[in-house]
């Protein structure tokens, strides 16, 4: 049975590139690659949860980033995982500085279109990771 990638969005409450990556992390779970991915969500780890703890060790792993805090990547780290692959969502805005997001509620044509970019990428990942180990 081949693994399933779990796909890990910082919370980013209050930042439009923390929105633009839920929104990624969504696309690629939801629509892309839902048969080989899954995700767990950012609070269990950091409250310790066992089993969360234990999927973010045992699974491929990516995190996807709004800001250089990384609390993603922090976190699958603190509970023991190494991410397979870590994602910002500042890079594709660098790759790609004419969408600019409307609002941190309201991504807007240009924020949706920023978050099919990196969940592209992401489902990429996904195809490389899950058939590894
Ligand atoms: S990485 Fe940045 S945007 Fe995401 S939850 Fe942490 S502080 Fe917020």
């Amino acid at each position: 049975m081949k693994r399933r990638v779990l796909i890990i969005p910082c919370s980013g409450i209050g930042k439009a590139y923390g929105s633009v990556g839920r929104e990624a992390a969504y696309q690629v779970v939801e629509e892309l690659r839902p048969d080989v991915t899954e995700t767990v969500c950012l609070s269990l780890l950091t409250m310790g949860d066992a089993d969360a703890h234990a999927q973010v060790r045992e699974s491929p792993t990516i995190t996807i980033d709004g800001c250089p805090t990384a609390c993603a990547k922090v976190n699958v780290e603190a509970a023991g995982g190494k991410p397979a692959a870590e994602f910002r969502v500042f890079d594709v805005y660098r790759a790609h500085r004419e969408l600019k997001v409307r609002s941190v509620s309201d991504l807007g044509e240009n924020g949706l279109a920023m978050a099919h970019i990196l969940a592209e990428e992401i489902a990429a990942k996904v195809d490389e990771l899950k058939d590894e180990g």
